[in-house]
């Protein structure tokens, strides 16, 4: 349990929360929350490996439960992209993070790119692309400003629609990112009709460095990537070997917690200072 990065403590609250809460306990959480503005965001930097210069930053939402404490997003969203309330809880997240990023505008700031995770189901709702550019628009942000975050299995979802809208917001100025790449199936042809600029390694093979069957996976990954013009994310760097390790096999950029933790607004815009 070490590599996950976690203690034993954190791991039995976690397994004492799953079994205490029910999925209609979940859902009025989820409700209540989402009325009561109980969801936060945290901003995780991206590092260049070449320089350590600080590449773009993702924005993860947080859930601080008044009774039990912080819920993972890990455990909530799945649940909520199962039974349809993630569409609300994306437009929460788009609207703050387009908030917060007009306010350290605002500040002067220089704002590198904002990553925002795009669940499958948003991306599939009705209206998905206006009620982005809406939000862009009352906050005054541009498309270029942003990654869409897209996991490998929304992003390579055969249907035409759903390539069409990729097609329309890459025209609309906004980049790209595959997400948790390596944990879906697809193929090369799939990935190269995808105006995607980012492959992000999931984090399920980063913790695995050492292991020579990850290494090669991650060695493939990078070849790929690179062979389709693509810069390459590894996320969950949590060691000084595994950043070695992904700069030595040319990999572009790392997230993880060996360079920091996700970051509260405060912090986050700390490290957005100039130095
Ligand atoms: P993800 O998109 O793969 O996000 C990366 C996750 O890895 C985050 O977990 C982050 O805190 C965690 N992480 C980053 N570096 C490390 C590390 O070095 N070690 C370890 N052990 N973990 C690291 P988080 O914030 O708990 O989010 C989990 C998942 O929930 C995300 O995975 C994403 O799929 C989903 N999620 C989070 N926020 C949002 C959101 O605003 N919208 C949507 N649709 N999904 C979200
Ligand atoms: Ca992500
Ligand atoms: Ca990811
Ligand atoms: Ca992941």
């Amino acid at each position: 349990a070490r590599s996950r990065g976690r203690n034993e403590l954190e791991l039995f609250s976690e397994e004492l929360e799953q079994r205490t809460k029910s999925a209609a306990d979940l859902e009025l959480g989820i409700r209540l929350a989402l009325d009561n503005d109980l969801f936060r965001l945290a901003y995780q930097p991206k590092y260049n490996l070449s320089d350590n210069s600080l590449q773009s930053f993702e924005v993860l939402i947080r859930w601080f439960h008044p009774k039990w404490g912080p819920v993972s997003p890990s455990r909530f969203i799945p649940f909520a992209e199962a039974n349809g309330l993630i569409v609300q809880i994306g437009r929460l997240v788009l609207e703050e993070a387009c908030r917060q990023w007009r306010e350290w505008t605002d500040f002067g700031l220089k704002i590198p790119t904002m990553a925002i995770n795009i669940s499958p189901l948003q991306l599939a709702s009705l209206g998905f692309k206006d009620v982005l550019l809406n939000t862009l628009k009352t906050f005054s942000v541009p498309a270029s400003a942003i990654e869409l975050e897209i996991t490998e299995g929304a992003a390579l979802s055969h249907t035409k629609e759903q390539m069409e809208l990729i097609l329309a917001l890459h025209d609309e100025g906004f980049s790209l990112a595959i997400d948790d790449f390596g944990t879906g199936y697809s193929s090369l042809s799939q990935l190269s009709s995808l105006p995607a600029s980012t492959l992000k390694i999931d984090r399920a093979f980063v913790s695995k460095i050492t292991d020579s069957s990850s290494e090669s996976v991650i060695e493939a990954i990078i070849t790929l990537g690179h062979s389709l013009g693509m810069k390459i994310v590894a996320e969950g760097v949590e060691t000084e070997l595994q950043r070695d390790f992904l700069k030595n096999k040319g990999c572009d950029i790392a997230q993880g917690f060996w360079y920091s933790r996700p970051l509260s607004a405060e912090k986050m815009r700390s490290a957005l200072l100039p130095d």
